[in-house]
């Protein structure tokens, strides 16, 4: 397993201290609905077609701003683990916010959903934020899951909801952002409620490297 020194994804920017929150993100889903393009994506602006599975767990980390704090986002992608439908637990630890994802033209793909939120609420913190996404919605006549199935399935799970693109890059950035603004309003909802799992380090993830003050507000 990689760790945060030897990712494959290395790149000057993660070692780059000067951030006001790091917010750890994991996406999940089956095999081959588009996470690691997804990733890419949004971390490099790039799409490549070929077919490259993911060996090893590895991250990407992106810094967006965010109501004038600096949010350093550590990005992870799956080993190829997903494949199994089950992926170690480690990797749940310190998660804030989780993109799952399915292929819109993949029907057992987004049947599988249920089975991932589960894994989710099962290994991961209360609190971490869940979108779910419906990747591929470049391939319409391909499509086999109405965007309304998405949107109901969602609903029911309490998850906000995104169809996208990484080819095409509809709605990449958009869920990110989404995605770290929901994590940045339960943040000050706890703080709010000085909720102990996150202004103290019992049991929930830590919110930065540098050990924010226990009572710093966000002021996102
Ligand atoms: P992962 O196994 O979930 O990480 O999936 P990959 O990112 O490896 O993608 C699996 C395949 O789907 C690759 O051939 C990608 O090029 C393709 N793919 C990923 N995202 C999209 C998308 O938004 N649209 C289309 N048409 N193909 C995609
Ligand atoms: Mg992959």
């Amino acid at each position: 397993m990689a760790s945060a020194t030897d990712s494959r994804y290395g790149q000057k920017e993660s070692s780059d201290q000067n951030f006001d929150y790091m917010f750890k993100i994991l996406i999940i889903g089956n095999s081959s609905v588009g996470k690691t393009s997804f990733l890419f994506r949004y971390a490099d602006d790039s799409f490549t077609p070929a077919f490259v599975s993911t060996v090893g767990i590895d991250f990407k980390v992106k810094t967006v701003y965010r109501h004038d704090k600096r949010i350093k986002l550590q990005i992870w992608d799956t080993a190829g683990q997903e494949r199994y439908r089950t992926i170690t637990t480690a990797y749940y630890r310190g998660a804030m916010g989780f993109i799952l994802m399915y292929d819109i033209t993949n029907e057992e793909s987004f049947n599988a959903v249920q089975d991932w939120s589960t894994q989710i609420k099962t290994y991961s913190w209360d609190n971490a934020q869940v979108l779910l996404v419906g990747n591929k919605c470049d391939m319409e006549d391909e499509r086999v899951v109405s965007s309304e199935r998405g949107r109901q399935l969602a609903d029911h799970l309490g998850f906000e909801f995104f169809e996208a693109s990484a080819k095409d890059n509809i709605n990449v950035k958009q869920t990110f952002e989404r995605l770290v603004d929901v994590i940045c309003e339960k943040m000050s909802e706890s703080l709010d409620t000085a909720d102990p799992a996150v202004t103290g380090a019992k049991q929930g993830p830590q919110l930065t490297d540098q050990q924010a003050p226990p009572h710093q507000d966000c002021a996102c």
